[in-house]
């Protein structure tokens, strides 16, 4: 089932969410939705309060090519356990701040800890777009959003035209 994506400015998305105490069944298929959602947008990773589930839950897939192989990922309660000093610059985006991108310094390299749909610990090593992926998402669950790396003036030109956004969707 594809999912409503909430649409920033939402007190939502600026609130940091609780862990996921439990896989349940629920879980399960709120991971499924997500990942639909996030391959329907199209986008390359979805956190959960993105779609108003206030939980340490993310999805990601950020394979570019049509050669490779889709790598749908599913985390659960995240956490960015080492970070390389190099840093890298993306041109980031976000399925909630639609059609608006920036240029956003993060660690090149992360290493993060998970756990996993069959609810055993998974660590792994990210790097290039993976691990400016993985730190966007991780963000998300913490309330924080690509836009707050930016000046007070370049978010606030962004935030008005979300606004607008919103409106025109709104009288749709
Ligand atoms: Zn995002």
């Amino acid at each position: 089932m594809i999912l409503p994506i909430l649409i920033h400015p939402d007190p939502r998305l600026k609130t940091r969410t609780e862990p996921v105490a439990e896989v349940t069944d629920e879980l399960r298929r709120l991971a499924d939705d997500m990942l639909e959602t996030m391959y329907d947008a199209p986008g390359i990773g979805l956190a959960a309060p993105q779609v108003g589930v206030m939980t340490r839950l993310l999805v990601m897939d950020c394979v570019k090519d049509e050669e490779t192989p889709a790598r749908p990922m599913v985390l659960i309660n995240p956490e960015v356990i080492g970070a390389s000093d190099d840093l890298s610059a993306f041109e980031e985006g976000c399925l909630s701040i639609p059609e608006q991108y920036a240029e956003v310094t993060r660690p090149a390299e992360v290493d993060v800890r998970w756990t996993g749909l069959d609810g055993k610990v998974h660590e792994e090593h990210f790097a290039d777009l993976w691990a400016t992926c993985v730190q966007h998402e991780i963000d998300h669950l913490n309330g924080k959003l690509f836009i707050d790396y930016l000046s007070p003036m370049k978010r606030q030109i962004i935030t008005r035209k979300m606004q607008k956004l919103k409106r025109e969707r709104a009288r749709a």
